[in-house]
């Protein structure tokens, strides 16, 4: 019996694939790897076991960081009139995995890019860490040399988001080390196998979780999620006093109030009470 698969529009399909649980692959995804005309992957081995699990016989081409700029241009002419499906061995490719220039070139040549999203291990550990989401920074893995390790984290110190970053267990103790060392003494959350058996999100001081870790190099896959930096402490009222006071040998009460108030962000009614009843006794 032949089986007839309606054939998909030529074009660049990019396919999450799960982070351990198979469960994860969405129905769509499953779909565009059973009718694909070409699937580029990382680590075909890996891809095979995928492919499997949906009953997919589609080619598979290696597309990786040893052989991509050879590969890249005679996929893009496929895409011309073939679709070509783009996976890496796990999770959203492009993010810390290849196919950047991959899309690039597809764009450049007036190829139909689709995507089709799904797991990615940086968004999965933001919603187990319990840190705040509404801006994040996704650094992907840090140098492991130490001194480049140190610049690039103080690059992101001053940044007021949650930092995102993955990491290997051997290196973990010295990232989180590296990281207080940079950082301060932030809240964190080291997750683990996420979507796998033994999936646990640890939370912790950074210097706490670097002190856990420091001789117990945790197995499986890691991403740390770092807290944004901590807003400053509210100005007390001796810093208040001391502002007004040197405010009010230059300016009236009102605008002593005033300028204090904006400065320390203080409330501007009770700054003039007290200005007043600075500049009245003495
Ligand atoms: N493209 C992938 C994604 O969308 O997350 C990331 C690929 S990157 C080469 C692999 C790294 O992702 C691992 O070293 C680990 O830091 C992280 N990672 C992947 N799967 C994970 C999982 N199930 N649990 C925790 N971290 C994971």
């Amino acid at each position: 019996m032949t089986v007839i698969v309606n054939p998909l529009d030529p074009g660049l399909y990019i396919v999450a694939t799960p982070i351990g649980n198979l469960g994860d692959l969405s129905p769509r995804a499953a779909d565009i790897l059973s009718r694909a005309d070409v699937i580029a992957v990382e680590d075909s081995r890996v891809t095979a076991g995928l492919l499997r699990h949906v009953g997919s016989k589609r080619p598979m081409v290696p597309y990786h960081d040893h052989n991509a700029e050879g590969v890249r241009p005679g996929l893009v002419a496929r895409m011309a009139h073939e679709a070509v499906a783009l996976v890496s061995d796990a999770g959203t490719p492009l993010i810390s995995d290849p196919g950047f220039k991959l899309v690039r070139d597809a764009r450049i040549a007036g190829h139909t890019v689709v995507t089709i999203p799904g797991p990615c291990a940086a968004v999965a550990a933001l919603t187990l860490a319990g840190l705040p989401t509404d801006r994040f920074l996704y650094l992907g893995f840090l140098p492991p040399k130490e001194k480049a390790r140190a610049e690039a984290i103080a690059e992101v110190s001053a940044v007021r988001a949650t930092l995102v970053l993955y990491e290997s267990g051997p290196r973990l103790g010295a990232c989180l080390a590296a990281l207080a060392a940079g950082l301060g003494d932030r809240e964190a959350a080291v997750t683990r196998e996420i979507t796998k058996r033994f999936e646990e999100a640890v939370t912790g001081s950074l210097t706490m979780l670097a002190a856990r870790y420091a001789d117990a190099p945790p197995k499986g896959e890691i991403v740390v999620v770092v807290a944004p930096p901590g807003e400053a402490a509210p100005a007390s009222e001796a810093d208040a006093d001391a502002a007004l006071a040197e405010a009010l040998t230059r300016l009236t009460v009102s605008q002593a109030a005033g300028e204090v108030a904006k400065a320390l962000g203080l409330n501007r009614k009770l700054l003039y009470a007290r200005a007043l009843a600075m500049k009245t006794k003495g």
